[in-house]
């Protein structure tokens, strides 16, 4: 049976030690203010915001509320970006996607102003993970490297197939992970035989969006496997992307949905918006 890797636990841990990070700034008379502009009403996202909103009282951080109607225009919403950009108050700014369709996202993210942009989605944060240089990192997969650290995985060295090549989740993955000195491959829609590339991998890392699709045909027995999918099965209950029950008999180790992957991408933006200060 494989090792449960406990996201719910080791975020919790990164959080407190964000909360450690932010009371010293305190004391320098200093406040992290994190603005989370929400566009609409998408219930997925109201969750989503609610739960940043939480992470940021538990840490410690000030969060700004913009909220704005789901018809905005594309000219409305730059504004409140180019305003939050120039405000000195905020530390980072956070556009929760997806965006209502007149919207156009990724414009909206270049208008974000690099220094602020605690998402790690900006093409200037891009480039500096892919240049090795210091910058904010997309939060699922440095969630992802966390767990996978604090959780003594060695990396270095090893096979690691990440299934997803989205710009927020399988892409980023792939850089941190060549970081960490693994041999990566990265899978997608299009890989011929996903099932025997998947079984070269020790590290096996999966962000495609399909309730349960991956089972243990996949898995090469002792793998390490780490689940970034949220989904819903036909019962409407929460799961991620890998058959939890069937693969974690084979599995040294695995992820479970939920408190795998979910609570550590909240606690890496949370650590994001401290860097904010410093970077
Ligand atoms: P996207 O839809 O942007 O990307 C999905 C990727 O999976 C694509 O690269 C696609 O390939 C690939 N893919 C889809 N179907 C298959 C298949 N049958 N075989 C192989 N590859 C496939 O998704 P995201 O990366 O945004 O999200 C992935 C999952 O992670 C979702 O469940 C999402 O909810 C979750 N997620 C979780 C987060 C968290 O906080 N834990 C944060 C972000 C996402 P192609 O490029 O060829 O189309």
């Amino acid at each position: 049976m494989a090792k449960l890797i406990n996201g719910k636990e080791i975020s919790e841990q990164v959080k407190q030690e964000t909360r450690v990070r932010t009371d010293a700034l305190k004391e320098k008379g200093i406040t992290v203010t994190l603005a989370v502009v929400q566009v609409g009403q998408d219930p997925a996202s109201c969750v989503y915001v609610r739960n940043k909103k939480r992470a940021c009282e538990a840490c410690g951080i000030v969060s700004r509320s913009v909220e704005l109607p789901e018809e905005t225009t594309m000219d409305e919403l730059m504004k409140v970006v180019r305003e939050l950009n120039a405000d000195p108050s905020v530390n980072g700014i956070l556009v929760q996607l997806p965006l209502p369709p007149q919207l156009d996202e990724s414009a909206v993210i270049r208008a974000i102003d690099p220094e602020k942009d605690v998402d790690g989605f900006h093409p200037e944060s891009v480039g500096k993970l892919s240049l090795g240089l210091p910058g904010f990192e997309s939060c699922t997969p440095a969630g992802v490297i966390q767990l996978l650290r604090r959780s003594g995985v060695e990396c270095e060295g090893k096979e690691c197939v990440i299934v997803g090549r989205s710009n927020i989740v399988g892409k980023p993955m792939g850089m941190m992970m060549l970081r960490e000195n693994a041999t990566v491959t990265i899978a997608h829609s299009r890989t011929r035989n996903l099932k025997e590339v998947c079984r070269r991998a020790d590290i096996l890392i999966i962000a495609i969006g399909k309730a349960r699709f991956i089972t243990e045909e996949y898995i090469k027995p002792g793998a390490v496997v780490i689940d970034c999918g949220i989904n819903r099965d036909e019962n409407g209950k929460l799961c991620g992307d890998t058959d939890f029950d069937r693969v974690s008999e084979i599995a040294g180790a695995i992820t479970p949905v939920p408190g795998g992957v979910g609570p550590m991408t909240v606690a890496m933006l949370m650590k994001n918006c401290v860097d904010s200060v410093q970077i």
